[in-house]
Order: C-alpha cells, then sequence, then structure tokens
C-alpha cells in the first residue's frame, strides 16, 4: 500500500476526550474515529488489524469443530420474552419496533436467537455435540461508554453456543472452547490469564473470563501463583479468618466527631488505621432498608451482595433522605449500635475488638466497640472485595491483585434456556432430553485496543506481529529529488510484495522526520530506510519497532531477515 493512496492522517495532539493510551494512539494513527457516543468507524488502518483478529478467532474456532453462521442482529421480541430477559435485561438493551408496532431489540447477545435455531433444527442425539458460531456486531447501551472501543455501545464480538446431550457432554465442548481460547490468545501474543468469573446477565453456573493484563484495565483480578487460583475479584471468596477475637479491653464511649463523612476523615481526626474502624452502608433491600458492616478498610462487592436475597438487585445505595429516615443520621456518622435495621455483617468485621464506628448522631462516633459486650455476637457473611495479603479460598496461598481487561468469555449455560424454549432432541432410546448448552464470547474489537494498551511506548503503538497492518513500512528518503532512491524504494516495494509481506510504502513527498514519527506511531514491527548514502554501499537501514536502535544491512540480507521473521 502506497502510503500516498491510503487516505490515513495521523494527528500530533492527543484528541482531548481519550483517557487511556490505546484509545489517544487508535485516534492518533487514525485507526478509528468517533461517531457518536461509544460508536466508532473502522478506518483502513484500523480495519486491517481487526481483520487479523477475526482471522485468528476464525481459524481456531474452524480447528475446534465449531461451525461459522450469522444470525441476524435485529431480534423479535417475543423470544426475549419467552426466556424473561425482555424485562430481565433492563436498558442496556436497545429496543426498537417496526412499522406494524412489533418490537425488536439489537441483539446484545445471541442466546435466544440460536436456542431457537436449536429448537427448530435440533431433533436426535445423533446430531450432537453441535457448537454454533458467528463474528457480529453487537449493541448494548453502555451507562458509560468510554476508552473507545474498549468499551462502546456498538462492537463486534465472535459468540459460539455449544449444544450438548448432559452436563458431561458439555463440560467436555467448555474444555474445547477454554483451549481454543488459549490458543487464540497466544497466537495473538498477549499476556493473558484466565479467571474465575460470575455469570451475570447472562446466567448459568461455570464460568471464566480470559483478561490481558494491563494496568488500565478496568477489572481486578486476584490471583496466587502458589494455589494456582485466579479469579475476578467480583466472584473470588473471602473465608472467615481463623483465630480467636482480642478480648475488650477499652470502654465503650460516645466521642465527638464534628464534620467527619468519611473513614478517612474519623482516622485522620483521631489519628487511627481504617482497620480499627467499622463502615456502615445502607442498601436497598426487598423488604425496606439493610445494612451492611465492614471493615473500614474494606470495599463492599455488589455481585456477591446482590445474590444476598435478602438484597435488591442490581445493587442501589439507599438515597440520604432514607438513610436520614431510617437512622436518625446523616451518612457519614452510621454505625451497628442501637441501629433498627436489618445488618448484615461482612466475616472480616468477626474478628474486631475495641473499634470505632458511627453513633447514628450526626458528628458522632462510638469507640472501643466490642461484640457479646455493646453488640449482639454477629452472624457474618463474605460481603467484600478481597485485597492483596488475603489468603486464597483454598487456604494454601496467599492473594495478589493485577488489572485486567476483559477479552473473552465462557459459560457453562446449563438448561436455562434450552428449558424455557423447549429445546429438547431425542435421545437413543427416544425420551426427549433438555439440551445442555455453553455460550462463549470474545470482544474482537477490544481485543485491539486491550493489544495496544500492553504493547506500545512513548511515540506509539508497538504492534504484536500477528496483529500488525502491516508487515513493513519502507521510508525512502528524498525520494522526490533522487532517482535512484526512487528506484531502489519502487523495486523494493514490488518485490517484498511479490514475496506475500504487507508493505506500507511511505511515499509521501514529507520530510524524513514526520515519515519516522508516523512510523513509530503505527507501530509496524520493521522498518527499512532507504537514503542515497545507504543505496551507496549497497545498504538498508533497518529497525524493528522494539529495538533500540537501527543497524545497516546489505539488501540480500535485509531481504532475508525479512523473509525469516514474517514466516508464520
Ligand atoms: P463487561 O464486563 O466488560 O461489560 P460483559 O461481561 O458484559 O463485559 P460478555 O457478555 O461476557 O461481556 O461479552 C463477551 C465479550 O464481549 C466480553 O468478554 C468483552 O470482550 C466483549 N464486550 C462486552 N461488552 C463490550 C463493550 N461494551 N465494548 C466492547 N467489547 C465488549
Ligand atoms: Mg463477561
Amino acid at each position: 500500500m502506497r502510503f500516498s493512496e491510503f487516505g490515513l492522517t495521523t494527528l500530533k495532539e492527543v484528541p482531548a476526550e481519550a483517557e487511556i493510551v490505546s484509545h489517544k494512539l487508535m485516534l492518533r494513527a487514525g485507526l478509528i474515529r468517533r461517531l457518536a457516543s461509544g460508536l466508532f468507524t473502522w478506518m483502513p488502518l484500523g480495519l486491517r488489524v481487526l481483520r487479523k483478529v477475526e482471522a485468528v478467532v476464525r481459524e481456531e474456532m474452524n480447528r475446534a469443530g465449531a461451525l461459522e453462521l450469522l444470525m441476524p442482529a435485529v431480534q423479535p421480541a417475543e423470544l426475549w420474552q419467552k426466556t424473561g430477559r425482555w424485562e430481565q435485561y433492563g436498558p442496556l438493551l436497545l429496543r426498537m419496533s417496526d412499522r406494524h408496532d412489533r418490537d425488536y431489540c439489537f441483539g446484545p447477545t445471541h442466546e435466544e436467537v440460536i436456542t431457537d435455531i436449536a429448537c427448530r433444527e435440533l431433533r436426535s442425539y445423533k446430531q450432537l455435540p453441535v457448537n454454533f458460531y458467528q463474528i457480529q456486531t453487537k449493541f448494548r447501551d453502555e451507562i458509560r461508554p468510554r476508552f473507545g472501543v474498549m468499551r462502546s455501545r456498538e462492537f463486534i464480538m465472535k459468540d459460539a453456543y455449544s449444544f450438548d446431550m448432559d452436563e458431561d457432554g458439555l463440560e467436555v465442548s467448555y474444555q474445547k472452547m477454554h483451549a481454543a481460547y488459549t490458543a487464540i490468545f497466544e497466537r495473538l501474543g498477549l499476556k493473558f490469564r484466565v479467571v474465575w468469573a460470575d455469570s451475570g446477565e447472562i446466567g448459568g453456573n461455570k464460568s471464566q473470563e480470559f483478561h490481558v493484563l494491563a494496568d488500565s484495565g478496568e477489572d481486578a483480578i486476584a490471583y496466587s501463583e502458589e494455589d494456582n487460583y485466579a479469579s475476578n475479584i467480583e466472584t473470588a471468596a473471602t473465608r472467615l479468618a481463623d483465630g480467636a477475637r482480642p478480648e475488650a479491653s477499652q470502654p465503650f464511649e460516645k466521642i465527638p466527631t464534628p464534620g467527619v463523612r468519611s473513614i478517612e476523615d474519623l482516622c485522620g481526626l483521631l489519628d487511627i488505621a481504617a482497620e480499627q474502624t467499622v463502615k456502615t452502608l445502607i442498601v436497598e433491600g426487598t423488604d425496606g432498608p439493610i445494612a451492611i458492616v465492614l471493615r473500614g478498610d474494606h470495599e463492599l462487592n455488589a455481585v456477591k451482595a446482590q445474590k444476598i436475597s435478602a438484597i435488591a438487585s442490581p445493587l442501589t445505595m439507599a438515597d440520604s433522605a432514607t438513610i436520614q429516615k431510617a437512622t436518625g443520621s446523616e451518612p457519614g456518622s452510621l454505625g451497628p449500635v442501637g441501629l433498627e435495621l436489618p445488618i448484615i455483617y461482612d466475616h472480616a468485621v468477626a474478628n474486631l475488638a475495641d473499634f470505632y464506628c458511627g453513633a447514628n448522631e450526626t458528628g458522632h462516633h462510638y469507640a472501643g466497640v466490642n461484640f457479646d459486650r455493646d453488640l449482639p455476637q454477629p452472624e457474618t457473611v463474605d460481603i467484600r472485595n478481597v485485597v492483596a495479603g488475603d489468603p486464597t479460598p483454598g487456604g494454601t496461598g496467599t492473594l495478589s491483585i493485577a488489572r485486567g481487561i476483559e477479552v473473552g468469555h465462557i459459560f457453562q449455560l446449563g438448561t436455562k434456556y434450552s428449558e424455557a424454549m423447549g429445546a429438547t432432541v431425542q435421545d437413543r432410546d427416544g425420551n426427549d432430553r433438555v439440551l445442555s448448552m455453553g455460550c462463549y464470547g470474545i470482544g474482537i474489537t477490544r481485543i485491539v485496543a486491550a493489544a495496544i494498551e500492553q504493547n506500545h511506548d512513548d511515540d506509539g503503538i508497538i504492534w504484536p506481529e500477528p496483529l500488525a497492518p502491516f508487515d513493513v513500512v519502507l521510508v525512502p528518503i528524498n525520494m522526490h529529488r533522487s532517482d535512484t532512491v526512487r528506484e531502489a524504494a519502487e523495486a523494493l516495494y514490488d518485490e517484498l510484495q511479490g514475496q506475500g509481506l504487507g508493505v506500507l510504502f511511505d511515499d509521501r513527498d514529507v520530510r524524513p522526520g514526520v515519515k519516522f514519527a508516523d512510523a513509530e506511531l503505527l507501530g509496524i514491527p520493521h522498518r527499512l530506510v532507504i537514503s542515497e548514502r545507504g543505496l551507496a554501499a549497497n545498504e538498508l537501514e533497518y529497525r524493528h519497532r522494539r529495538d533500540e536502535d537501527s543497524r545497516d544491512l546489505n539488501r540480500e540480507a535485509a531481504l532475508n531477515l525479512l523473509k525469516e521473521s514474517t514466516i508464520r
């Protein structure tokens, strides 16, 4: 591809709307352009990368025996009503109606449609197991679209759905996808981790996520090498600490804490550690407000909270009027002592003695609070996020926390959808059996952003080679004034293309500095500089995007090096 004919505009300035590096670089390098909130055009350069991701995903899915199909993006409401998700999915679902006033949605996922296919197409155990997949545009009306294509509203997903006779069959299909996903992310050259996960809206039993590790990742991952454990923090379990609670040693007293609104304020005022305090949050319950008590330095885990039947789902914090009415105090001074609300305690609170908490009176706290004396012995549950240093759920390791970007998610759905929609097949004995389903998603568009988060420097993108939009960039110096350079560059361009390499030929009549800066920004793995001086010595200047320095190679050596390093 000749740069002059590629219609690519790179940007020097960092666009104001971009917060994270991948979004900045995708805009600067001209991979994507924003149309509206959460909607992006994939420009020709970006589309080349996207197609590479798709190709790897498609190859590995096919290798795993999955069958590609393509379902409609627009789905009739009736299917979603059958599974109850028309109501459950909430505002994430983009709903619309046609000229006959029939309701539809733009598919955020395709369990209903594929189960409808299964109802119609699958009749006998002889057709199983089967796994259908597609690579297709999804729409989710995300509350906070951000980070460009990382969390957009319209995005491309590879979604696959397996059908088996029973749970054992499902486990086999699931493990096949686990292996296929591992192969995909390895081939894409990304550093990733597989973690236990929550099944969320989609439902089902067992699920795991594939995360590309990056500091900007929206998800926190708890892991322990020694225990071979990794989980999304959403589902990483905490344990009731071993050992007895220390004896009460301090008197229970009320202390004035004017202006204190947070644990941080309280610790600052009294010069105490957050571990000596508890915080009390009021959330909506299924039957009025409920208090949740956590150690001051811990965070509430929404996924765990929502699974507790007395707590409303989705988790909703009570507003300040409700809090005032239920407790008589402002939110900064709440505590369990004397609180006339149902109280849920986190496990970590059980081992506290002589702790501090709000007195349910604005501007006042209690000090020296002890269970079995000032409060009844608490029953505790697991309702907080794990933190670094916590024991693993198995108890033999210690957790560390890393950040990740969820690029893939595999689920064992079981019979949730097949039962709701009546998807059965006849077994060997002629009996109807409800199908066991699995579903498997990969965020194709998100992978491109995630790859950049993991592979960049101050000057731009550094593509992992399997994702690079071009293999080589040719940078001729003063080509528009030197016939020698022009002829050599044109010949090289033809020859490299003839070898099947993706070549970006920077034939623009611009200063060498501009070409070099763009070559860095675009992140193409191999760069060859063609200059009059070099040609006189039969040399080309070669640099890999990851190398510190360039080196001069004779033409043949340069061509051989490219040939060898681009064999796939
Ligand atoms: P998230 O937790 O990031 O919102 P999810 O768990 O809702 O994602 P899944 O239903 O598991 O997403 O979808 C499968 C894959 O689709 C995800 O692993 C992710 O890579 C991708 N994906 C989901 N939502 C988006 C989005 N808004 N923008 C880009 N990719 C997305
Ligand atoms: Mg997910």
